[in-house]
């Protein structure tokens, strides 16, 4: 029978690049457990064969963590460094001896049943998409140690040149295949923020997830195409899609080789206005790579990482030795730190659970209410400041007395620092985000209050259109294109223009090259944007004059729909840039 051709399916693009090749089926999943009762006489014999798989999956995953450390940044070992304490963590594993003594049940069942019973405390208690991925990582522990407990190898020979497709992927097997120079990674579950993700952005691996049911359409002769860019699987190419994908893939390689030239120019039109591209980041790793996309600062630094990487507050000399390490690194580009945007859960007691945690305890809220924690914070960047480029921004602010309040805990700190006469830069700059509607109505009075003003449309969208931006039900309706979102920037530009402020934007819409010219003639001063975006974005800058961006914008406001927005912005940036390999 002949193959059904050109399946394509679409997932979320995690890593990028083209890649066409075999398949391995990797299956890893033990869902089927049998409960198999067991006589008093074998207890000791099933106690004995879990504590050899238990020893068995530390030491493999301990020869893991040797191999990743040869690979991936320190913040990222921290989950093998995880998964070996729970290996060791007594509590845990009497708890499942006990259960098998008193219950007379196979270890295989105990086991998934305690691990079951976490990962449903984790998934119900913890609101943070990066912490709730961590479930997962507990299934991992679990499946490698009924692996052992049935004395199975991993497929330690995997051909090189194939794509792993599976239901989803441990960090340990992302790391541990990375080896074999396999060609890519498609996989049912995981979002953007999955370990699967972000590991295999590090280790430059094509990478799509979320595909569903992948795993269901496959069989062990696919072949398939992976475009981590746009997110999509072809399985079972036609000769016609093979070649359209390898010139897709060529035309991608010399597009991304001539941007690398224009971006180390200056972003400048044609008619001479003068822009600033700079780059959002999250940890430090990121900033090498941000400097080779031609960075011309730091927007927006996400200073939480640092709390949800360590599960607690950071102290203050930590803090200061990580954003000095930051700020030096960049120097003289500035980098505008944003102070922790964490959600109420990580500093409630964990049995206290918020309804609505958007609308919550949340950023700048949790900051005023905890002045320990954000004099620690404002003291380790005013520390960090001293060589004067480094700027402090509040997120969440949604009133005006938040921001005078904010400035006093700043005034505070300066001075604890004055009386010890440790320096730092006297005329540092303060701003704030607006992501909250009540602040975008405020624009002009916040705008006098502060030194600059970031727009951060990732939660400004949520809040205007009552879209929760984690939730796939209501993703469709999630529009940076409605008109009201459109409007909302344009008056939030003009009201800081008035003040005689420049403003930047740090949400993903800056990000969205089909959005660079509409940006453009709004007037924005500053696109603060994920690092690989950077040399697209100042490519448009570069290509076009402000008056023809303002045609694009009369037109726009013209447009009553989001689609139409979206159809129209798509169509005529394809047609000034044909190169541009634009998001699906
Ligand atoms: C935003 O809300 O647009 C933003 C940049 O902040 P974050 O995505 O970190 O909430
Ligand atoms: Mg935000």
């Amino acid at each position: 029978m002949k193959k059904k051709q050109d399946i394509l399916l679409k997932g979320i693009g995690a890593s990028p690049g083209i890649v066409i090749g075999n398949i391995f089926h990797y299956k890893d999943e033990y869902t089927n457990i049998k409960e198999i009762s067991i006589s008093e006489k074998d207890i000791e014999k099933e106690i004995e064969r879990l504590k050899t798989a238990l020893k068995k999956s530390e030491l493999e995953i301990t020869k893991i963590l040797q191999f990743a450390k040869e690979k991936l940044p320190e913040h990222q070992l921290r989950i093998f460094d995880a998964q070996i304490l729970m290996l060791q963590d007594e509590y845990f594993i009497n708890g499942i001896f006990m259960r098998i003594k008193s219950e007379l049940k196979n270890a295989e069942f105990i086991l998934t049943d305690e691990i079951r019973k976490y990962q449903e405390i984790l998934i119900k208690t913890v609101k943070d998409d990066y912490l709730r991925e961590r479930a997962f990582d507990v299934e991992d522990v679990k499946n490698r140690v009924i692996r052992n407990l049935n004395i199975q190898n991993l497929p330690s020979k995997i051909e090189s040149s194939v794509i792993i497709v599976a239901k989803r992927l441990s960090p340990a097997d992302t790391v541990i295949f990375s080896n074999n120079n396999i060609l890519g990674y498609a996989t049912d579950f995981g979002g953007y923020t999955s370990h699967t993700a972000i590991l295999s952005r590090s280790l430059n691996i094509p990478c799509v997830v979320g595909l569903k049911e992948i795993t269901e359409m496959i069989s062990d002769d696919s072949i398939m195409i992976l475009d981590g860019y746009g997110g999509n699987v072809i399985i079972n190419p036609s000769e016609e899609s093979i070649n359209e994908y390898k010139a897709k893939l060529e035309k991608h390689r010399k597009f991304e080789i001539s941007l690398m030239e224009t971006s180390k120019l200056p972003p400048i039109t044609i008619d001479k206005r003068e822009f600033s591209v700079v780059a959002n980041v999250e940890v430090p790793d990121e900033l090498d790579f941000a400097l080779s996309q031609g960075t011309d600062g730091i927007g927006l630094y996400r200073t939480e990482q640092m709390v949800i990487y360590k599960g607690s507050f950071p102290s203050e000399e930590e803090q200061y030795l990580a954003y000095r390490q930051v700020a030096d690194k960049m120097n003289p580009r500035p980098v505008t730190f944003r102070t922790f945007d964490v959600g109420g859960d990580k500093v409630l007691p964990s049995n206290y659970q918020e309804n609505n945690p958007f609308l919550g305890w949340r950023g700048i809220r949790i900051s005023l209410e905890k002045p320990e924690i954000f004099l620690n914070q404002l003291r380790a960047l005013l520390r960090a400041s001293v060589n004067g480029n480094v700027k402090i921004m509040f997120p969440m602010i949604s009133t005006l007395s938040e921001i005078k309040k904010a400035k006093e805990y700043v005034e505070l700190a300066k001075k604890q620092l004055d009386e010890k006469k440790i320096p730092f830069d006297k005329d540092i700059k303060v701003g704030v985000m607006i992501e909250v509607p009540s602040a975008a109505v405020l624009a002009n009075l916040i705008a006098k209050e502060v030194d600059f003003i970031s727009i951060g449309t990732n939660d400004l969208i949520q809040y205007l259109l009552a879209v929760d931006r984690g939730n796939v039900l209501v993703s469709h309706l999630f529009q940076e294109f409605d008109p009201s979102v459109i409007r909302t920037v344009k008056f939030i530009i003009d009201e800081a223009h008035k003040a005689g402020q420049k403003i930047s934007m740090c949400g993903e819409m800056a990000a969205n090259p089909i959005t660079t010219m509409l940006l453009i003639a709004l007037g924005l001063d500053e696109f603060s944007v994920v690092p690989s975006r950077i040399p697209e974005i100042k490519k448009i800058i570069q290509s076009v004059t402000v008056d023809e961006c303002k045609k694009v914008l009369e037109n726009v406001l013209s447009m009553d729909e989001a689609t139409t927005i979206k159809n129209y912005l798509e169509k005529s940036t394809k047609e000034k840039f044909p190169d541009f390999i634009l998001d699906d």
